[in-house]
């Protein structure tokens, strides 16, 4: 039952950007407007995502990490619907049995806050008091320690998937409005490097600012395209012959009403576009869909990440008349 378990907690957490990123939707479902997260080894050691959340209440300790356990709402068919980012409560118990997990909480109820340690099925095993803000730090150490193919190909790839991660965490701190992010790592004897920190001002102008610098936005113009009678594109886009040849996992980012997602067709319509006007160039590119109300159709995969639309032909089509004018008229 166990070998089971462990193997469908392997397709919700792939590997470490993925799990990291369940940590900090949490951190967001409970209303964080501070989330710092640290990585020992680049996430190897550990990863721990400290918040200032709502905590968790002491009545939720034994059930917290159970598969299928959520305090939130279960009903959800419409991604874009969701006012939650979770919504299945496999998060948790999939950590736990991926790796050692430790909860440290405390709400604006509880006078001090305590460490829960969970076993591989999701049981608490230690429950200790200790000191703490009002919040929630969640560490998992030796993620897929336990699945030994999985492992090794973590370790090997470790650097990689760091780099993923922090892209990730880039894409919300650009698109969170009033939440601070923090990122460092520590290796070795090394002091701690900082490679994101944000103060989470509020406008996507302002955020741009804060995580790829002045300078770069300068290089972007905005943009605004209705895509359809209830879609709207809103971001920015480097001008003519000043994109970037850095990788472009680094510079693109797309979302859907405040929630990051990979839009691979969309990406490569921007490329191609943007190669008549510049060569050997590639666009920075941060655009919002949004789509009021959740209007639109949209095929999501499992892990929530890749999104398509359902009249994708026609969306593409209206995107790309829609960059054709900005870049006609930004040439002339
Ligand atoms: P889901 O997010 O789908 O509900 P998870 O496994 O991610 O499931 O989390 C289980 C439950 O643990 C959540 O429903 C929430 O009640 C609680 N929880 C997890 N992380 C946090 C956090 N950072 N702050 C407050 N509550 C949390
Ligand atoms: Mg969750």
């Amino acid at each position: 039952r166990n070998v089971i378990h462990r193997i469908c907690s392997g397709q919700v957490i792939l590997d470490l950007s993925s799990a990291v990123k369940e940590l900090v939707e949490n951190s967001l479902d409970a209303g964080a407007t501070s989330i710092e997260i640290n990585l020992r080894d680049y996430g190897e050691d550990y990863f721990q995502v400290i918040d200032n959340g709502c905590g968790i209440s002491p009545t939720n300790f034994k059930v917290l990490a159970l598969k299928h356990h959520t305090s939130k709402l279960e009903d959800f068919t419409d991604l874009l619907n969701l006012t939650t980012y979770g919504f299945r409560g496999e998060a948790l118990s999939s950590l736990c049995a991926l790796g050692n997990l430790t909860v440290e909480t405390r709400t604006k109820n509880e006078p001090v806050a305590t460490l829960l340690t969970f076993d591989h099925s999701g049981l608490l095993t230690a429950e200790k008091k200790t000191a703490r803000q009002i919040g929630t730090t969640v560490t998992v150490r030796k993620l897929f320690s336990n699945l030994p193919v999985r492992s090794k190909e973590f370790k090997r790839n470790i650097r990689k998937e760091y780099g993923k991660l922090v892209s990730l965490l880039n894409a919300y701190a650009l698109i969170a409005k009033g939440v601070r992010f923090v990122c460092s790592n520590t290796t070795g004897k090394n002091p701690k490097s900082v490679v994101l920190n944000t103060q989470g001002r509020g406008s996507l102008k302002d955020n741009i600012i804060t995580v790829f610098g002045i300078s770069t936005f300068t290089s972007l113009q905005p943009v605004s395209i209705c895509v359809s009678e209830d879609c709207r594109v809103e971001g920015f886009l480097s001008k003519p012959g000043q994109g970037t040849g850095r990788n472009l996992a680094d510079r693109q980012y797309f979302f859907i009403n405040g929630r990051p997602v990979d839009m691979p067709k969309v990406s490569k319509l921007v490329n191609e576009l943007y190669k008549d006007t510049s060569s050997r160039k590639y666009p920075v590119t941060i655009l919002e869909f949004i789509v009021p109300g959740g209007a639109c159709d949209l095929n999501v995969t499992p892990d929530k990440r890749k999104v398509f639309f359902s009249d994708e032909t026609s969306v593409i089509g209206s995107l790309r008349e829609g960059l054709n004018e900005i870049y006609s008229s930004s040439n002339a």
